[in-house]
Order: structure tokens, then sequence, then C-alpha cells
């Protein structure tokens, strides 16, 4: 059986009557950069995630880099976060001027690990931005009450973690700022890129808004200097329609992990995602761990199923950032994680014959290796 690690097109299929609906009612007003289309989405997303105020952007790594830029962080500043995440969350940092310094993260939740946070903060700290990986939110409560003994903003990177919850409130609502990715892929993807920031904070928000379109008050009146980071009026009507789907889709994946879960359980040579007490997690992507990764990957591609690896290089070891002069050693949890982590094909149309598939293929393959590595006689 082929089993892809995602299919949008399965996602769409419902409901593309509303989406051609939606994008037509765009081309008919014309209002393609910015405007009514993103506003509106906007108060839906904001609802969605318990937040007062969300401002559409072009994508996840806007919403990131805007937001530390609408904080004041830049040269000679030093923003934390973890280095088991995409690029983007350090890139959006090192484009402000600023410096990632990374944290270990916790060996059950794969997010920042608390108790590492308060030896990194320096004089130079001016943020922290834990990341809400795999669709789990990171432990925040003892987060945030470090980052308030120090008077640090906490930036959530929720850009894989919508609808996701950390004890009942919504990702993204936690800190001064929660920055979302609608890439296509993503939990809530857009029809091409787009992105959010939301928060409790007027002016934060009114700042990320000039930001986000040249700095302009009113138009050709420049307060700040900005960028042109604003949302498609299309990806703003196409998402407001896709927003109605978010709960339901997430369910399902609940549910596809669940079932997983069962089906893998009892491996001793494999991790199964945990989740913790005080999360919902949402699965964007549902990634296990085993020591034989790389074998096991290459074997699931052989019998039509598309595993992937989230993330094969941790951030610290990039060759981008050799500069930072971390080596191997420096984030043992992140490194060990980065050599076994296999994500698993997770989508909300993925059928049950399909995760029996996908369950089955593993565990052959697993039990090969435990055949080819356990001492006969
Ligand atoms: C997707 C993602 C981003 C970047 O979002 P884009 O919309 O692709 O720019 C940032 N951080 C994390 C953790 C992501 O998964």
């Amino acid at each position: 059986m082929q089993v892809p690690l995602l299919d949008l097109k399965a996602h769409h299929e419902p409901m593309r009557e509303e989406l051609l609906a939606a994008i037509r009612e765009v081309i008919d007003s014309s209002a393609f950069a910015g405007g009514p289309f993103v506003a509106k989405f906007e108060q839906d997303f904001a609802a969605c995630c318990g937040a007062s105020y969300a401002i559409g952007v072009g994508n996840g790594t806007d919403a990131l880099w805007l937001s530390l830029l609408a904080l004041g962080i830049g040269a000679g500043d030093e923003v934390i976060t973890a280095p088991m995440t995409f690029m983007a969350t350090a890139e959006a940092i090192s484009f402000c001027g600023a410096k990632p310094v990374f944290v270990d993260i916790d060996e059950r939740t794969y997010t920042l690990d608390p108790i590492l946070l308060e030896r990194a903060i320096t004089r130079r700290t001016k943020a922290i931005i834990p990341v809400h990986l795999f669709g789990q939110a990171a432990d925040m409560d003892p987060i945030l009450e470090i980052a308030r003994r120090h008077g640090l903003p906490v930036i959530e990177d929720a850009c894989q973690a919508h609808g996701a919850e950390y004890k009942g409130r919504r990702a993204g609502s936690l800190g001064i700022c929660g920055c979302f990715s609608f890439y296509p892929g993503k939990n809530l993807g857009a029809l091409g890129e787009a992105g959010a920031v939301v928060t409790n904070s007027e002016e934060l928000t009114n700042k990320i808004r000039m930001l986000r379109d040249h700095g302009q008050a009113k138009k050709y009146h420049h307060v700040l200097i900005g960028w042109n980071a604003r949302m498609d009026g299309i990806q703003g009507a196409v998402l407001r329609v896709k927003l109605r789907y978010l709960s339901k889709a997430n369910d399902a994946r609940r549910a596809h992990a669940r079932s997983y879960n069962q089906q893998l359980a009892d491996f001793e040579d494999l991790i199964t995602p945990v989740e913790a007490g005080y999360a919902r997690h949402v699965y964007h992507v549902y990634t296990v761990r085993c020591r034989t990764r790389d074998r096991i990957l290459q074997a699931m591609a052989g019998r039509g199923i598309a595993c992937g690896i989230h993330y094969p290089v941790p951030v610290h070891l990039q060759e981008a950032y050799r500069f930072l002069g971390y080596t191997k050693g420096s984030f043992p949890v992140a490194e060990q994680c980065a050599e076994e982590f296999l994500s698993l094909p997770m989508f909300p149309e993925l059928s049950a014959d399909q995760i029996q598939a996908v369950s089955s293929g593993v565990k052959a393959e697993l039990e090969k290796d435990k055949m080819a590595y356990e001492p006969v006689g």
C-alpha cells in the first residue's frame, strides 16, 4: 500500500467549492494585498487562539522576525531558543542583528527544557522563544516564571501548534505574542505562503501592523522603517474557510496518534511520542525514535511508505551557524534526537488501513534489526 507523508489533495477535496467561492470573491473585489479579507481572518484567528489581536503577515518567518523587531531587539542582543527546530526560528533572531543562544530540549517532549533555561540567561539576553515542536506546547509555566523574574518577553514559536493547548489555554496566547505559519503543510495551511502574530498587546499589534507595511501609519506616511510583509487577500479568504475545519482535523490527527501509539506499543527499540500532562498535542508531525532510523526510513520507502526526518541536523550544527562555535556535544538531547527521529505519515485523512500498513511496516523492520543485533546461541 502506498502511503504519503501528507496528502493535501485529500484535505482540500471536501472544501473545494468553498475555497473557489472565497477566491472568486477576492478577485471580484480586487482586494489582493492585505485588506478586508485578511482583516476578517485576523478576527477569526485571534478568537480561535483566545487572544485579542492577530496580525496577518507573509509567512511564519516574518511573524517571528517582526515580533522581535517590534520588541526592539537588535545588534548586541541575545535571544534564547531551542536547537531542535526549523531553521527559521534562529534565522529570525539573526535577521534582527541579534545572536541565537540555544538551550537543549527535554527528552520526553522535545521542547525547550526549563531546567536548563536560567543558566543560559546573560545580561545581553532580551527574549526567549520556546518552540511548540510537532504540535505540543513547551512547558510554559516554568519558562514564563523564569522570564518574569528576569524581565524578559517570551515569544512563542507556535508555527506547528495551531489549536494546541497548554493547561487548557491555546498555544500562542501564553507569551507576549505567538507566531504562526500557514505554510501549506501546517495544521492550518494556506494555498501558498502566509503567517500571523497573535497577541493581547495593543501596542505590539500597532507596531507589527506598521512594520509589515513599510512602517506606514497611513498611506505614504512612514513612521518607522518597515518591510513588505503583508498577507495576501486570497490567503486571508482561503484561511478563513479552512479555519472552520481546523478543530475536526486536529481531532482526527489525535485519533490517528492514539492508533499509532497502540499499534506501536511495547517495542523496546521504539520510543513513541508522549503527550505531557499539561498538553493537548495536535500532532503536526507524528515522530518516533529508533536507533536504526536511517535503515528503517529506507526500508519504509521500499514498502511505498513515505516517512520523513524533522530534523536531521540541529540548528547549532548547521553550516550557516558554524561561526557561533557550537560543536557536537553542545546539546546532547537535541543531537541524539536528530539521529533517531523518524516522522511517520500524519494527516487528518489518513485511513485505518494506512495506519495499519505503516505500523506493521515499522514493526517488521524493527524485528529484522532485532534479529541482526541479538547475539546467537
Ligand atoms: C514552519 C515553521 C516556521 C516558518 O514558517 P514559514 O511560514 O515557513 O516561514 C518557523 N518555525 C517553525 C517551528 C516552523 O515549523
